[in-house]
């Protein structure tokens, strides 16, 4: 019935789901700066520091992505 349409929408969310974690994993997991809230992204072994202002403190920051996989 509407499965075109379905398959379509469903395997471009897949693709781009796929998409998103290839660049996560390449560049590594996205902090937030507890000071300026400047977006920080840093691989496992880089010191915790914000790039921006040198803040030492950074919150991990959780993708709406991961929602949308537990709501299916
Ligand atoms: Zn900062």
């Amino acid at each position: 019935m509407n499965s075109g349409a379905g398959a379509a929408g469903s395997a471009e969310q897949q693709e781009a789901m796929k998409q998103q974690v290839a660049s996560s994993l390449a560049s590594g997991i996205t902090y937030e700066c507890g000071d300026c809230a400047a977006k920080v992204q840093l691989r496992p072994r880089d010191p915790i520091l914000c790039q921006s202002c040198g803040y030492r403190i950074l919150y991990k920051v959780r993708t709406a992505r991961l929602q949308q996989y537990e709501a299916r």
